[in-house]
């Protein structure tokens, strides 16, 4: 994937202009390493950015791991039972995404604070919330930012107390919103029947493990669906695209039928409104209850680089770099490769060395570096 800055190209590739996710894999040692399980391998010695929002690969390693949180908190939560939903605003194509999501953050903060919410929880035996933000476009309807939600509960509800909370949600909900709104005066985004609220309580396991991966991970596949479904009856083509995508598909060639300067501009807007904020949050004293660590997002991808498996190839950087910047594809092809223990394969295109079982216990120990097993240059 290639992001560029903006004016990038006459200034010409200057790394340290460049936004950090563009320097996502980058070597940062003289060698790169490949280590794998057999079911999935990694190159380490190489930067990640850390960034959720605007790199494909960190955001797959960031997302998975948060998932795997909510997961852990489902699973020990006795009662089994809990709210989910989802809220947004309205939205209109043309709408800036600056604005769009900060009423919808700043709608979320207002909803979660105060006596109303204390009293609230208390009735109905909330003990806390994670949310988690997200983006995705449209043609027809620009861009759609929206909090997905999940609040484990002490215990189950009576389908009158599920109901009352419902109603309880969706008002707060938009009054929070109305509020907001007022800032905005020109734009409408007052959410209304149609826009703005779904919201389940769920009692049973599957359905709450469901919904961990659900407010997590990127609605990617559904998207895909949808957006297979419209190029499969011609729509895209005739411009009248209504399928939503996720933020990175806009770095798809011809995807939405949008042009490079139009993907381009969206892409910039995104990067630019997303920057900085936080995606998913865990309200005060949520992870101690249920002893699920705070970890960085930084953290997280730094751990994914010091694999538990052994590195068991090593590359020379030149050549690694060369394929980063010409030919990236090669090196997920390379990846896979490794799974398979096709070193040939890798030989072929990465022009290293496949470490012996002492050699690849040297490295773990620290008794080597990766570069001293490569052939010298002369
Ligand atoms: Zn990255």
């Amino acid at each position: 994937m290639m992001i560029r800055w903006h004016g990038g190209e006459s200034k010409g590739f200057d790394p340290l202009s460049l936004p950090r996710c563009a320097k996502c894999g980058m070597s940062v040692k003289s060698a790169v390493g490949i280590s794998t399980n057999g079911k999935r391998s990694a190159f380490s010695g190489v930067m990640r950015c850390g960034s959720i929002w605007a790199c494909p690969v960190c955001s797959g390693i960031i997302r998975t791991a948060r998932a795997d949180e909510v997961s852990k908190m489902v699973e020990r939560n006795a009662s089994g039972a809990l709210v989910f939903g989802t809220l947004t605003v309205r939205h209109h194509a043309g709408m800036p995404l600056q604005m769009l999501l900060d009423a919808v953050m700043a709608g979320w903060q207002k909803m979660v604070t105060g006596s109303p919410w204390k009293r609230m929880r208390q009735r109905y035996g909330v003990q806390g919330y994670v949310r988690a933000t997200e983006v995705t476009y449209s043609r027809g309807n620009g861009w759609h930012p929206h909090i997905h939600f999940i609040m484990p509960l002490d215990a189950p509800l009576s389908g009158e107390e599920a109901q009352a909370l419902r109603t309880w949600l969706i008002d707060r909900w938009r009054s929070m919103v109305m509020r907001v709104a007022k800032k905005y005066g020109d734009w409408d985004i007052r959410p209304d029947d149609a826009h703005g609220i779904d919201l389940q309580v769920k009692h049973d396991y599957k359905a709450c493990e469901k919904a961990a991966e659900y407010i997590t991970k990127w609605q990617a596949d559904k998207g895909m669906a949808e957006l297979g479904m419209e190029i499969a009856r011609g729509d895209v083509k005739g411009g009248r695209a209504a399928g939503s995508i996720n933020p990175f598909q806009l770095l798809d060639e011809g995807m939405l039928g949008l042009s490079d300067s139009q993907r381009d501009a969206l892409w910039h807007e995104y990067y630019a409104a997303t920057m900085r904020r936080r995606c998913i949050t865990w309200s005060r004293g949520l992870r101690e209850r249920y002893e699920v660590e705070e970890v960085e997002d930084e953290d997280l991808v730094t751990a994914e680089d010091k694999p538990e498996e052994l590195v068991e190839y090593v590359a020379p950087r030149r050549v690694y770099e060369r394929l980063r910047k010409t030919a990236p594809a090669l090196l997920a092809d390379v990846l896979e490769a490794a799974e398979r223990c096709d070193w040939a394969f890798v030989d072929s295109v990465l022009h290293g060395v496949h470490l012996t079982d002492a050699q690849q216990d040297m490295l773990a120990d620290g008794e080597a570096h990766m570069f001293d097993f490569l052939p010298k240059r002369e």
